[in-house]
């Protein structure tokens, strides 16, 4: 089958593989082990990843904290940051379409007596830079909006977010999940106080990712939701993951060399089936289309159901569909109904996650599936009308 949901995880990179290999039996070290050189073997290897990481965001590789994902890299940054300054305030503004371990972890602040501001997007999905600076309260410690979104795509204003956070004397966290490795990101150039994002979404490992703390100008901290051994300076406990650490690391280095030819690439390709698809009557583009990640497109098929449609063609091509839960429920997608869809076109939206191993043929056959599947299934619904 046809891999199109690069964006819920994408396939490790086998050159990521094989710098991993030699750390799971052989050299199996404990990278706190300070007394022999097998754990010294894991420390430098976890330092030389370290270094490969910051590289990617233009971080110092003392700002790059592992964690086991960027789930957790979330919790640790909005939980982190509301303990660590609760002396200054306590209030968070986040938006409507953020990922569920934000939104969840603010649910969570907010049981802890916190105060979260949710900023709704306009109809293409970006935020109101205007209702953003509104927000801002003398109680306000952090604003956090994701860089890009996973659903539809669409970067936020990043720059401006952080110039406005800092105006304020405001920290900003952005979950840079869907964009670091596919968009250049730079946390001094964007002006990014802590970020998180993920080996799986980036052709690495999963069970890895990284919260970037910044140290210098101004130099933050959290407190530490894992207690413990004190690994990490301290605000991540645990025995590092030395394999994991590795295959990101040579993940991140991968990205570097290869994102600008990529992101050409696949925005290409992404634009060449968005337009074939935009030959089908009533299909409409979810989100902002200039401000997007060069490999994501979601598209709304009106009066087909995206899971009825997923059923022509999904024992041949692999993606998400926005009526797809991501719980037990049936509800459609909270980030299309955010861009104020209904729910009829929430639930006939497919999410298309191009990446690496992408090749045009698979473009050419998933533009035929999709437009052969949409015809079919309105012929066969009362809402069309001919
Ligand atoms: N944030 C965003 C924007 C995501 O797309 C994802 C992945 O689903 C996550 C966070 C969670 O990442 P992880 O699977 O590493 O916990």
């Amino acid at each position: 089958p046809i891999y199109l949901d690069n964006n819920a995880t994408t396939p490790m990179d086998p050159r990521v593989l094989e710098a991993m290999l030699p750390y799971f039996v052989e050299k199996f070290g404990n990278a706190a082990s300070r007394n022999h050189s097998f754990g010294w073997v894991a420390e430098e290897a976890v330092d030389y990843a370290r270094e490969q990481v910051a590289k990617l965001i233009g971080a110092d590789a003392k700002e790059i904290i592992f964690t086991s994902g960027a789930t957790e890299a979330n919790n640790l940054a909005l939980k982190g940051v509301f303990e660590m300054y609760a002396s200054k305030g306590n209030h968070i503004i986040t938006c409507t379409t953020e990922h569920k371990a934000v939104l969840d972890a603010c649910k969570h602040i907010e049981k802890m007596g916190g105060q979260v501001t949710y900023l709704e997007v306009k109809s293409d999905g970006l935020i109101d830079l205007g209702e953003l600076e509104n927000a801002i309260t003398d109680k306000t410690v952090l604003i956090s909006i994701m860089y890009g979104n996973n659903e539809i795509g669409v970067i936020q204003p990043v720059r401006e977010i952080s110039a406005i956070a800092r105006k304020h004397g405001v920290l900003f966290f952005t979950d840079g999940t869907q964009a670091v490795g596919k968009v250049p990101v730079d946390v001094i150039a964007d002006g990014i106080d802590l970020m998180s994002f993920s080996g799986h979404k980036m052709y690495g490992p999963k069970g890895v990712g990284v919260l970037y703390v910044r140290r210098k100008n101004p130099r933050v901290k959290v407190t530490a939701q894992m207690d413990g051994g004190g690994h990490e300076r301290g605000m991540r406990s645990g025995t590092l993951n030395v394999p994991g650490i590795v295959g990101l690391g040579k993940a991140c280095e991968l990205c570097m060399n290869e994102m600008e030819s990529e992101g050409t690439r696949l925005s290409a390709m992404r634009d060449r089936l968005e337009a074939a698809l935009m030959q089908v009557e009533e299909a409409y583009v979810n989100g902002n289309r200039e401000h997007r990640l060069p490999h994501t497109t979601n598209i709304s098929f009106k009066y087909v159901e995206g899971e009825g449609l997923m059923m022509g063609f999904n024992k041949n091509i692999a993606l998400s569909s926005g009526s797809a839960c991501t719980s037990a429920s049936l509800e459609p997608s909270y980030v299309l109904k955010a861009l104020g869809l209904g729910d009829d076109l929430a639930h006939s939206s497919l999410r298309f996650g191009l990446g690496r191993f992408t090749t045009d043929e698979q473009i050419d056959f998933t533009i035929n599936a999709i437009t052969t599947s949409v015809l079919k299934l309105r012929e066969m619904s009362p809402l069309w009308e001919m």
